[in-house]
């Protein structure tokens, strides 16, 4: 059977507009397409990939799992659900894990673990929930419209009640919504799809002791910052603010889908028996998957490699950046990097996109203006040097 890209607009919805061609195999940061030709990849399947392509202790337990058990449901619990959850107890501030598949299902555990205890410990009143413009936490209905961009959750009808916005890394802005009515406040340490734009230690600093004055759970949206990417195992460890309430994605399963929401057990405890659940939550695959993972990301050998990694990456665009000046800023921390456009460049990211494409390399996008980089932690310094030689051909031909 012969399928290709016109096959996606023939059967499948057309909510994704995917690139024209179709890969089908990946190794390390290297992923080939039907017609054999190679990409690198700093895409990472949108900051999914962290351990690269088919890494050969990730494939081990996938198979050996897959020989053992699949699914159970949550009706029995399973070893490798176990072994994760004392992993993630074990390296974070958390006491209890509760497993999912997504990003959006983790927050939207979080956000109704904490409306849940808020409104148990302080009655009907106290749910609001404060939530940053430009965020992104997933694409439930709750958790979009929680994301503050109108653009992704209007057009649906009714939306869910009791959320408002306040500016990232503005306190004063959360000053002036936080009251003894909020039940939590949402933020990503680093807005990834708002454009790779890093917390000031002072804002996320501030907000958690507004958090304490007014008795609201602090969440913290690591589905696209956790798991290694800035070089500590979470960001909250990075920059030693700790919330009440985390959740996890992405990169935990190194793309085996996973989500988890970590929390302490005073706060866990509001969630008894039958107020929430999932039944893929988890699933042996995933779990067994994501203990790999876990065992293999939070080692002094990987996240420190993440942090010259990060050196190494930023200083190569900085360097093409003084030849083509095209981007007036690069952001970020570890290897989640922004590049963003200098003023007379607005809106071409897709243009860079394209370019870098046609010189066989997978980059992202975080917005109109920012080009994204969120490679594997684990790209070699050969893959970082082809993948900068190949992003400045694409831009020397796109300023040329
Ligand atoms: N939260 C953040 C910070 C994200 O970046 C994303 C996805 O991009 C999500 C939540 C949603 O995750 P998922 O797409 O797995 O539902």
């Amino acid at each position: 059977m012969s399928l290709s890209r016109s096959d996606f607009d023939q059967y499948m919805v057309p909510n994704y507009a995917p690139a024209e061609f179709v890969p089908v195999r990946g190794a390390g940061s290297r992923v080939w397409d039907q017609a054999g030709r190679e990409y690198l990849d700093l895409a990472g399947g949108i900051a999914v990939n962290s351990l690269g392509h088919c890494h050969p202790v990730l494939v081990k337990a996938l198979t050996e799992q897959a020989n053992k058990l699949w699914h159970v449901s949550n009706v029995y619990t399973n070893e490798p659900a176990l072994a994760l959850a004392q992993q993630l107890v074990a390296s974070t501030f958390a006491e209890k894990v509760f497993f999912c598949n997504s990003g959006a299902e983790a927050n939207e555990a979080a956000l109704k673990l904490a409306r849940r205890a808020a409104i148990e410990r302080f009655g009907e009143k106290k749910h609001k929930v404060l939530s940053a413009l430009n965020s992104f936490h997933g694409r439930t209905f709750f958790t979009v419209t929680v994301g503050g961009q109108p653009k992704y959750s209007d057009g649906f009808g009714p939306k869910p009640e009791g959320i408002a916005y306040f500016e990232y890394n503005n306190l004063d802005s959360v000053k002036a919504l936080i009251d003894d009515d909020t039940a939590c406040v949402i933020l990503e340490p680093i807005q990834g799809e708002g454009g790779v734009l890093p917390a000031d230690p002072a804002f996320l600093q501030g907000v958690r002791e507004l958090c304490n004055q007014h008795n609201a759970f602090l969440i913290f949206d690591e589905v696209q910052s956790g798991m290694g990417r800035t070089g500590s195992l979470f960001a909250y460890q990075e920059y030693g603010v700790v919330p009440d309430i985390l959740s996890s994605a992405k990169s935990l399963g190194g793309g085996f889908p996973i989500g988890a929401m970590l929390t302490t057990a005073d706060i866990a405890k509001h969630l008894v028996a039958g107020t929430h659940g999932t039944t893929y939550g988890g699933n042996p695959l995933a779990c067994a998957v994501a203990g790999a993972v876990l065992a293999e990301i939070n080692t002094p050998a990987v996240l420190e490699g993440v942090k010259t990694k990060h050196q190494q990456l930023k200083a190569g665009v900085e360097a093409i950046n003084a030849k083509y000046p095209l981007f007036k800023e690069v952001r970020g921390m570890g290897l989640l990097l922004g590049c963003v456009l200098a003023d007379g460049y607005k809106d071409r990211a897709k243009e860079v996109l394209n370019a870098a494409v046609k010189e066989g390399l997978m980059v992202l996008m975080a917005g109109p203006n920012v080009v994204r980089f969120a490679p594997s932690l684990v790209i070699s310094d050969e893959e970082i040097a082809t993948a900068l030689s190949r992003f400045e051909a694409a831009i020397a031909k796109l300023l040329g």
